[in-house]
C-alpha cells in the first residue's frame, strides 16, 4: 500500500486528502498540522461565512483576480474549475448560494460547515510542526503550509523563493479630512499607484485612517510587491467618478453649471457623491459653498474636474485587513512542473495551496485557487500509483 504525507491540514491539504480518498482509495494518507486543530483559518474564512469560490462570470482574464499565478491556475481550471468545486461540494451535502456580486457560499452562511465536509473522514494529526525531512517512510510528500515566512527548509534544498509580502489589505493616508467621512461608500470609483500602471476599479469604503473595500484591496493584491519595496509610502490617486475621464468630468460640470446656475454648489452635487462627499470635494478643489453655480469660472471648473478624477493622496502604511489576508510570493512555480505541481528537484515532493507564489484578489478566488492546486496533486498522485501498480504488474 503506498504511503502519502500532507504537511498542512489547512484548504489544500485537506482537499488534497479527500481527493486522494476519491481517486486512489488504496493509499494510506496522513495529514500533518502544526496546529492543535485543522482548518483553523477556513473556519474564519468569508467573515465566518466562507466565500468558497465565485462564479467568475464577470472575469474576463485570469490576470485580473491571479496577479500571481495566473497562467497556472488557466491550466489547472481546465481540470478543477470553479463548476467543479460546486459540484463537489453540492455533491457532499452543503447546499451553496451565488450572491449578487458572484462569491459563493454555504447556504447556511456558515464557514463550519465546509470545514465539517473538508475533515470527515481524514486521519489528522496535529500539534507538529513538519518538514519532508521528518517523514523518510512516505511514498510521496505533499506540501500546503500556506503563506508563511518560514521556507528556510526548502531554500536549504535550493528551492526558489520568492520573497513573501502581504497582499490584501487597506491603505492608511496621511490625513487630509478625508478620514472624517469614515464609513461612506463610493460605488463606482478607481484607485491607482501613482507613478505606475497598477489601477483597480469598484466600492471603495473610507475608513477612520484612510481607504478599503473591493477596489482598494484589489489594488493592494496587484501592488502587493511594489508596495512592500517602498516600506508601504506611495501616492495614491483616486478617481471618484470610476473611469470618467477628466474632460468627462468637466462636460458634467458645465452641464450641471448650465441646469442649476442660480443654485448653490453645496446644494446640488454630482449625483456620484454623497453630500458631505461633496462638500470635502469643494474644499479640496478651494471653492466656496455659498458660489452659485452660475459662478463657477473655468479655472475652479478645471480644478473641481482634476480632483474628482485624480484626487491624489499620500499612503503612510498598510492596514491589517481582519476580513481576508494572504500572501503573495513563497515556494517559486519555477520549481514545479506545471501540470502535476511536483518538485522539479526533489523526488516525490509535491506543492499545493498558498505555499506556493500564487495569489487571488478577495471573492473567493484564493479558496479556489487552493481546491484547483490540491486536485491538480490529487491526480498525478493518482496517476503516479497507477504507473507504479502497472510497473509492478
Ligand atoms: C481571515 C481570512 C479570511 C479569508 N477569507 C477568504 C474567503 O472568504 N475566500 C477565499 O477564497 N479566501 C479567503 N482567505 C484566504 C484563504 O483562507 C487562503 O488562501 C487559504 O486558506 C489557503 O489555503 P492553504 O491550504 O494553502 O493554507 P492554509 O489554509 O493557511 O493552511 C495551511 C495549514 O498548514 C499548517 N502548517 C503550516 N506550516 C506547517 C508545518 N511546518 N507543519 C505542519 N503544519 C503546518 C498551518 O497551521 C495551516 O493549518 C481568507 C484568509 C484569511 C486570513
Amino acid at each position: 500500500m503506498k504511503r502519502i504525507a500532507i504537511i498542512g491540514a489547512g484548504a489544500a491539504g485537506c482537499f488534497a486528502a479527500q481527493r486522494l480518498r476519491e481517486l486512489c482509495p488504496g493509499a494510506e494518507v496522513t495529514v500533518f498540522e502544526a496546529q492543535d486543530h485543522p482548518l483553523k483559518k477556513v473556519a474564519v474564512t468569508g467573515g465566518g461565512r466562507c466565500n468558497l469560490t465565485n462564479s467568475f462570470s464577470l472575469v474576463s482574464n485570469l490576470t485580473e483576480v491571479y496577479p500571481r499565478g495566473h497562467r497556472l491556475m488557466k491550466k489547472l481550471m481546465y481540470e478543477w474549475s470553479q463548476w467543479d468545486t460546486m459540484s463537489w461540494f453540492e455533491e457532499h451535502g452543503v447546499r451553496l448560494v451565488t450572491q449578487e456580486d458572484e462569491c459563493v457560499f454555504p447556504l447556511s452562511q456558515r464557514a463550519m460547515e465546509i470545514v465539517g465536509v473538508l475533515r470527515r473522514g481524514l486521519d489528522i494529526r496535529c500539534g507538529r510542526r513538519m518538514t519532508p525531512a521528518d517523514l523518510p517512510d512516505y511514498d510521496a510528500v505533499v506540501v500546503t503550509t500556506g503563506g508563511g515566512r518560514d521556507f528556510s527548509w526548502f531554500r536549504e534544498q535550493g528551492l526558489e523563493i520568492v520573497q513573501p509580502v502581504p497582499s490584501l489589505f487597506p491603505f492608511r493616508l496621511e490625513p487630509t479630512g478625508l478620514e472624517q467621512l469614515s464609513g461612506t461608500l463610493v460605488a463606482d470609483s478607481a484607485a491607482s499607484i501613482g507613478g505606475t500602471p497598477y489601477h483597480a476599479g469598484g466600492i471603495t469604503l473610507i475608513t477612520h485612517n484612510g481607504v478599503s473595500g473591493p477596489c482598494i484591496l484589489r489594488l493592494s493584491s496587484y501592488a502587493a510587491r511594489h508596495l512592500a519595496e517602498c516600506g508601504y509610502r506611495a501616492p495614491l490617486v483616486m478617481n471618484w467618478l470610476g473611469d470618467a475621464s477628466e474632460q468627462d468630468a468637466m462636460d458634467m460640470l458645465r452641464g450641471i453649471a448650465l441646469a442649476q446656475a442660480s443654485r448653490l454648489v453645496v446644494n446640488y452635487r454630482p449625483e456620484a457623491l454623497t453630500s458631505r462627499h461633496w462638500e470635502y470635494m469643494l474644499g479640496r478643489a478651494g471653492i466656496g459653498r455659498e458660489m452659485r453655480w452660475g459662478g463657477m469660472g473655468r479655472r475652479q471648473m478645471n480644478r473641481m474636474a482634476a480632483v474628482l478624477t485624480s484626487d491624489t493622496y499620500t499612503i503612510t502604511g498598510r492596514v491589517p485587513h481582519k476580513e481576508e489576508f494572504v500572501t503573495a510570493g513563497g515556494v517559486s512555480l519555477t520549481n514545479v512542473d506545471a501540470a502535476t505541481l511536483r518538485c522539479k528537484s526533489i523526488p516525490h515532493l509535491y506543492f499545493a495551496g498558498e505555499v506556493l507564489d500564487v495569489d487571488g484578489v478577495t471573492g473567493g478566488f484564493n479558496l479556489q485557487a487552493a481546491w484547483t492546486m490540491a486536485d491538480a496533486v490529487a491526480r498525478a498522485l493518482a496517476r503516479e500509483l497507477g504507473d507504479a501498480r502497472e510497473n509492478m504488474e
